[in-house]
């Protein structure tokens, strides 16, 4: 990576922002920088840590040289549309329809507010509705929070969000074991009873097991014997997509499995889980989702999801596919945050320094400036870091 280049640039926007804000921030320069120059996303971690020599520089600095050299430059505004942009697609008249997908497994953080934020933008644009759904099916290693459902509907409405309706998946298991018979009964979904390398080593080499020529009749007494007599691990729902797919999660992907389990919404009246892309599809056709926002990381899901659209003849709602809102530092992500609350780093979700709804709360952050502050950075493809001195300036310029 060319040293040299990367300092230069940050060191101008250093400067710029140091003018602005009264000292340099990293989030603030690195999202800059990266808009410059987007191949060093490439190397990040050795970018931030240029750019952190680079803020440190200029931070010590006296305010009279900053302002001396910061002259030199010219910097270009970029007009800045209020609102997010048309969809192409809506034709008068038509509603968009949204949802907020979250594992409750954990309390929102700004990465999640993103996305929650952009589609009830998008839903109030067009006079639609926003789903609050929770994704709850999978209550051993994504364990629900109970007390995070009826947080993750009070950030919401903190952020300003409309929400048409509460939606917990783990409520809706009939509903999807009737879409999952229906699927057996059409024959496109078979159980699958082999072993676990078994089955790796089919599908690794496309060949089709014994258990995807059985009758329906087989497949079906199979199927009433997941919720009785299989263990977990000894059987799975799969859904036939095409054995030859150059992706090999693709192939025959599964769509329920045994886990036996706890749940805190359904205790333990269940035991055959629908998978994130079962539940998904169908509670997206539902729903009449017509617009879904996701970041890439789903776009192998929705490859997946698309067979299970199409073996229902059901239309797949429109994509729109958004960069990250990251956060820097240690911690970047919903796993860092409750390690260092159990190390006792941080005081709780709540905590000011925490990246989470509840800790903007805590901080004294205007919600209107999150807000307005997602809403700015629009539906951009790529990922942008956090820039807590932007929201500040927001919140400042609101009150
Ligand atoms: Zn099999």
């Amino acid at each position: 990576m060319p040293e040299n280049q990367i300092k230069e640039i940050a060191r101008k926007y250093a400067l710029k922002n140091a003018m602005d804000y009264g000292s340099a921030r990293l989030g603030a320069v690195l999202n800059k920088v990266l808009s410059e120059v987007p191949k060093f996303r490439e190397n990040i971690k050795e970018a931030e840590k240029i750019i952190t020599e680079v803020i440190n520089e200029v931070n010590a600095m006296p305010k009279a040289d900053i302002e001396k050299e910061v002259a030199k430059y010219t910097f270009i505004k970029k007009e800045e549309r209020i609102g997010l942009p048309e969809l192409e697609w809506v034709t008068p008249g038509m509603q968009v329809n949204t949802r907020f997908a979250p594992n409750p497994s954990g309390f929102m953080h700004i990465g999640h507010a993103k996305i929650a934020v952009l589609c009830d933008e998008y839903s109030k644009k067009y006079n639609g509705r926003f789903y609050l759904r929770f994704d709850d099916t999978d209550p051993k290693t994504k364990k629900p929070l109970p007390e995070a459902y009826a947080q993750t509907a009070k950030d919401l409405e903190w952020l300003g969000c409309n929400v048409y309706q509460i939606i917990k998946q783990s409520e809706r298991i009939e509903l999807y074991y009737k879409f999952a018979e229906e699927l057996i009964r059409n024959g496109n979904a078979y159980v699958c009873t082999c072993a676990k390398e078994e089955m790796q080593e089919n599908r690794k080499r496309g060949i089709a097991c014994a258990c995807r020529s059985s009758s329906k009749e087989e497949a079906l007494d199979k199927w009433a014997k997941m919720k009785t007599v299989y263990k977990e691990g000894e059987a799975v729902l799969r859904l036939k997509t095409d054995l030859a797919h150059p992706n090999s999660s693709i192939r025959d992907w599964v769509m329920f499995r045994i886990i036996d389990y706890a749940h805190p919404v359904t205790g333990t009246k269940y035991r055959v889980w629908p998978l994130y892309n079962f539940a998904s599809a169908v509670d997206d056709h539902e729903m009449q989702i017509t617009l879904v926002i996701r970041g890439k990381e789903h776009e192998l899901n929705q490859m997946k999801q698309q067979y299970l659209f199409d073996a229902f003849s059901w239309h797949m709602p429109h994509v729109l596919e958004v960069g990250a809102l990251k956060v820097q530092g240690e911690l970047a992500h919903k796993s860092d945050i409750k390690i260092a609350i159990s190390e006792g780093r941080l005081s709780g979700w709540d905590d000011p320094r925490a990246p989470t709804i509840m800790g903007f709360r805590t901080k004294g952050v205007n919600p209107k400036a999150i807000r307005e502050y997602i809403i700015a950075s629009g539906i951009k493809k790529h990922d942008s870091y956090l820039d807590l001195q932007k929201i500040a300036a927001i919140s400042k310029k609101l009150s």
